[in-house]
């Protein structure tokens, strides 16, 4: 079967279709049969080599998949349960999705929550789930109330930004989306926005404290945009942060934190504890209407990964895009 890996190219990780049998794969208990894999951002930057993602060499890239058990020296699963992993470290220390067949720990994997085909898993993928642990970031703080200011999403349009949006907007949080493509404000509209920003007038560099705009933020963004969006917190507000599409610095002051009580969330998707990522599916269940996700989401064959990496790296991707493995 066919595999998306890294390899070592003098001295350079390479990204190049190879063959593999399940006698190559790691000897972990649980053999799944993936279905499905989907391209996030860092998929993106470890197939394109504008990053550098995994770890080890070679490697079997994508950080998602979902598939079904085929045999198991664990327990807690069986030959025919259907399951998915987010992160877990599969493709940076672990080989991960795009594999038609894959060996994991067992502890990795998430039964596929009720009310998701695979398919449907794989369109809210590391990207969607994200989403969903910045909305419930946000809301464990406590501050932000629906009806009650505006929520601002940076990066609106990408995976998580189109996730949040849709999250956000069935809360029945007024949503502002931010983007740099104004092509996309009618899709972003159907999926709950109703107010945008242009994503350049975040990107340049700004006072320290700016006039109090937001309720909260999703941020996946990073750097300038993200210390700009601090500096336009109201008081007591909360800024979940989890990107870097924008760049990993943050040029930015205390002065929001410690005039205004604005709280800098961090959220990372890849070690989240299991209950987390329960609690972040239970929320992507109750609010992600199927429509928006159909909405939000295509699908393309394996075969189609090289290119997707570029243009996704290059923030020509509108929402998601689900691998489908078999193809
Ligand atoms: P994506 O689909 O490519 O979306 C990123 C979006 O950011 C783009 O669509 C674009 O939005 C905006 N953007 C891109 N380059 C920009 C720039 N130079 N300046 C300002 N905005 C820019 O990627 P994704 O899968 O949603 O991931 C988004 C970010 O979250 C990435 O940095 C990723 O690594 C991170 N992430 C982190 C975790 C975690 O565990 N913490 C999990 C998942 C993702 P517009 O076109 O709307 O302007």
């Amino acid at each position: 079967f066919r595999a998306m890996m890294i390899v070592d190219h003098d001295g350079k990780p390479k990204a190049e279709f190879r063959d593999l049998t399940q006698a190559d794969l790691p000897d972990h208990d649980v053999l799944v049969e993936v279905a499905y894999s989907t391209v996030n951002f860092k998929d993106g930057l470890a197939i394109s080599g504008k990053g550098r993602i995994a770890r080890r060499l070679p490697m079997v890239a994508g950080i998602d998949l979902a598939g079904t058990v085929v045999e198991s020296r664990s327990p807690d699963w069986a030959a025919g349960d259907k399951v998915i992993v987010n992160g877990w470290g599969l493709s940076e220390t672990e080989w991960g999705g795009y594999s038609r067949f894959q060996r994991l720990k067992p502890q990795w994997l998430t039964r596929l929550p009720a009310d998701f085909t695979m398919e449907q898993a794989m369109a809210v993928g590391t990207a969607g789930y994200t989403a969903a642990l910045c909305v419930l970031a946000l809301e464990d703080w406590g501050t932000i109330r629906p009806g009650e200011g505006e929520v601002l999403v940076t990066g609106a349009a990408g995976g998580v930004g189109s996730t949040a949006v849709a999250l956000l907007s069935a809360g029945g949080y007024r949503v502002t989306a931010a983007t740099g493509r104004p092509e996309t404000h009618d899709y972003l509209a159907g999926l709950g926005a109703s107010g945008f920003v242009d994503r350049a007038a975040l990107a340049e560099k700004g006072g320290a404290l700016q006039k109090e705009r937001w309720a909260g933020a999703v941020d996946s963004v990073g750097s300038t945009t993200l210390a700009n969006v601090l500096a336009q917190t109201a008081y007591g507000g909360a800024v979940a942060a989890c990107g870097l599409a924008g760049g990993m610095d943050l040029p930015a002051t205390v002065m929001p934190h410690i005039l205004r009580s604005v709280a800098l969330l961090g959220v990372d998707s890849v070690m989240a504890p299991q209950t987390r990522r329960d609690r972040a599916w239970d929320v992507l269940a109750r609010r992600l209407d199927k429509a928006h996700l159909a909405s939000i989401a295509r699908t393309e064959p394996l075969s189609a990964l090289p290119q997707l990496a570029q243009d996704i790296v290059a923030g020509r991707i509108r929402g998601r895009v689900v691998i489908d493995i078999s193809a």
